[in-house]
């Protein structure tokens, strides 16, 4: 009993320290970004006009604010479900209606993540239609939004619910290995989906069309060519039906790979920092950035795996949130729970790894196109129609950042070129 007391007190303060964490780097930001708000840097005087700088700043802030108000709830509420007593008791109300069968736990799994996501609805909406509206980015409409999020819920519950199903009959099946079949079913899985998801589920919400002829796909082909960058077809997005940020990707995989644009990316940008920024997408994968993200991911679900098969055998772990030891299911809930709350401190060292990434996709681009300028000169228009906060607290972009700021990532081409 007193090892599940210490346990309560431990999870208690990993899930109060991120919140302090998360508070405490965004009033450092705020702060940062309040003592340059007066005038634009020096740095940045060429790229941007103040108005334009004025308007990133009040949309960094706003965006700070509502981030605030959004990891306290999601903090309140995350310790409401673990600690009210209400997970064991819809357990108990699940397995006296439907049995402890597989398929009534991954019901009882299923319901209780769509009950949490519930619960982000009006965040997502608050974000997209006051914030993201406010600063002139939404495009959405009520109902696109209000259908994505039943689409994105019915996905999840037809993907998910065989998916869980599965992986709890592997757990009766296999025994003390269960963690290793289910890595390797999760593996599958995630190849599947990665080969499924151009073709069966992004169509669900976007439309592909193949970029049109015309100098500009002679451009981006050329460049494919050049570097031996093998794909099936350029395709572009209609993202300008949701959103005014812009974006580009590749899908699939292999000789199925497409590469995407946002139509806001085409339209954003000129032929040549169009084909600075498929560039830096090509610099990725000629880099094996891909291949190493995923192997990383792999490895990282391979040890959750097994943290969770070692808490799923401990009695306190049950008892320290009011379940009685015996079934798998409430493990495997406690620990989607409870996962982000270790996983929030390994962020800056995946987001170091990833920040490195991009300096090499640079790197690659301003070698592949000879010059560094177009690259440039995409990316200070990106920064400047996404209202990119340009200051960063050097901590804040530390732990945050997947890509680097603007002025670093200029600052090593100009060493590069
Ligand atoms: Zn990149």
């Amino acid at each position: 009993m007193r090892f599940v007391n210490i346990f309560i007190w431990l999870t208690l303060a990993l899930i109060l320290a991120r919140l302090a964490a998360e508070l405490w780097l965004a009033s450092l930001n705020r702060r940062h970004v309040l003592a340059h708000a007066g005038e634009i840097p020096p740095a940045f005087r060429d790229i941007i006009d103040g108005p334009t700088y004025k308007k990133s700043v009040a949309y960094t802030l706003a965006k700070a604010r509502f981030g605030d108000i959004e990891n306290i709830c999601s903090t309140a509420v995350l310790l409401i479900v673990l600690f009210s007593g209400v997970l064991p008791w819809l357990f108990n109300l699940f397995s006296n209606e439907f049995g402890v069968t597989v398929w009534a736990m991954t019901a009882y799994l299923l319901a209780i993540g769509s009950g949490m996501s519930l619960l982000d609805l009006p965040f997502d909406w608050v974000s997209q239609f006051r914030l993201e509206e406010k600063f002139g980015f939404n495009t959405t409409t009520q109902k696109i939004w209000w259908l994505d999020r039943l689409k994105g819920l019915l996905l999840a519950l037809v993907l998910g619910y065989p998916l869980l199903v599965f992986v709890l009959k592997i757990v009766e099946w296999t025994g003390a290995w269960w963690w290793l079949w289910a890595w390797v079913v999760l593996l599958v899985f995630q190849f599947l989906m990665l080969v499924l998801a151009p073709v069966l589920i992004m169509p669900l919400f976007n439309k592909f069309t193949p970029l049109p002829d015309g100098s500009l796909r002679e451009q981006l082909l050329a460049l494919a060519r050049r570097t031996q960058f093998r794909a099936q077809s350029i395709q572009l997005m209609d993202g300008s039906k949701r959103s005014r940020h812009s974006n580009a990707f590749f899908a699939g995989f292999g000789r199925f790979r497409k590469i995407v644009l946002f139509d806001t990316l085409v339209q954003q940008l000129s032929g040549s920092e169009l084909e600075a920024v498929l560039a830096h997408e090509i610099g990725h994968y000629k880099k094996r950035h891909i291949l190493k993200m995923m192997a990383f991911s792999a490895a990282s679900s391979l040890a959750g795996l097994f943290l969770l098969s070692v808490l799923a055998r401990q009695d306190w772990f049950y008892r320290a949130f009011g379940f009685v030891p015996g079934n798998v299911a409430p493990a495997l809930l406690l620990f989607g729970l409870l996962a982000g709350t270790i996983t929030f401190w390994l962020s800056p060292f995946i987001h170091w790894r990833s920040r490195r990434f991009e300096y090499q996709a640079d790197a690659f681009a301003a070698q592949v196109m000879n010059e560094a300028q177009p690259l440039i000169g995409a990316l200070r228009k990106l920064n400047e129609k996404n209202l990119s906060n340009l200051m960063p607290h050097p901590f804040y972009s530390g732990f945050y950042y997947s890509h680097p700021t603007l002025l670093e990532r200029e600052q090593a081409l100009a060493g590069k070129a």
